[in-house]
């Protein structure tokens, strides 16, 4: 017998070729896993994120806060309203108009426009008095403390307003129950008893103001850049809110239509403002 039976072998040529074969094959597969480990993407970091996912996980930009404007019309009804008319339901934007008992009265077509905007939700209805203090005799009417609350009382009883929120002819006063401000101090008395007998009395941050001959002061640009200004010097009565005078009568011609039409349309363009009508306003809501 072969004492050692796989001498011959271990000495043999296919043996050391099969152990040479396997070394090698050996150090090439642990090469070819030390290059995976340390050139493949570490265990721990995120896996590839897709565009779609990263949409997703953008935070959203910050909306800023828009800033309210009550849009409010004096002295209606009258020969402008129509045209307002027109032009708040094509831009469909809610305004107030604080209307003068007498005006609505004062003829049949006067009447008839009253009766349009007060079925149209656009447009809410508010107190200027019956007579407009006493057709323009402002001191008179402000000194007599008791006829002013009866002429708004009339005003309110014949058209069946109910809200109880005015604005006083002549004088920018405020009697909410956040705001307390006279512009003419002979007028204070009259103010605290309209707001006594349960009258709020609303004014204004801006006035479009109007010429001799009924004509629009300032342009539609002009106006944007009061209300920015106004805004930015925070010149308001409520912070970020800001109620506009403006008044029916100015905007009777197509030209001065066109005007309003356009400041009304910039304003919403500019896509910073809310548009509230007054009885919105902080301390005149009910
Ligand atoms: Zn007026």
């Amino acid at each position: 017998m072969d004492p050692d039976p796989g001498g011959d072998f271990i000495n043999s040529a296919i043996f050391k070729t099969t152990v040479l074969t396997v070394t090698f094959s050996s150090l090439f597969y642990f090469k070819t896993q030390k290059q995976v480990v340390n050139f493949g993407p570490p265990a721990t970091e995120a896996a590839p994120v897709s565009v779609a996912e990263k949409k997703e996980i953008t935070p959203p930009k910050k909306k800023k806060k828009k800033k309210t404007i009550y849009l409010t019309f004096d002295d209606g009804p009258n020969k402008g309203t129509k045209n307002v008319l027109h032009i708040v339901e094509q831009e469909q934007v809610p305004v107030t108009l604080f209307v003068i008992g007498e005006h609505v009265y004062g003829s049949k077509y006067q009447f008839a426009i009253f009766d349009s905007v007060s079925n149209n939700e656009l447009f809410e209805i508010a107190n200027h008095s019956y007579t407009h203090a006493f057709e323009n005799k402002f001191n008179r009417f402000y000194q007599l403390p008791d006829s002013a609350v009866k002429d708004f009382a009339r005003c309110a009883d014949s058209l069946h307003l109910t809200s109880g929120i005015i604005r006083t002819p002549g004088r920018n006063i405020w009697r909410t129950d956040s705001v307390s401000c006279t512009d003419i101090k002979t007028s204070t008395a009259a103010a605290d008893s309209l707001y006594e007998k349960g009258f709020k009395a609303v004014g204004w941050d801006l006035e479009w103001h109007f010429n001799k001959e009924q004509r629009p002061v300032q342009t539609p640009e002009e106006m944007m850049n009061q209300i920015d200004s106004a805004f930015a010097k925070n010149k308001t009565k409520t912070t970020d809110r800001l109620v506009l005078l403006a008044h029916d009568q100015v905007y009777i011609g197509s030209d001065d239509s066109a005007s309003l039409h356009s400041f009304i349309r910039r304003l919403k363009e500019k896509d910073e403002y809310n548009f509230e009508q007054v009885s919105q306003y902080p301390g005149l809501h009910p």
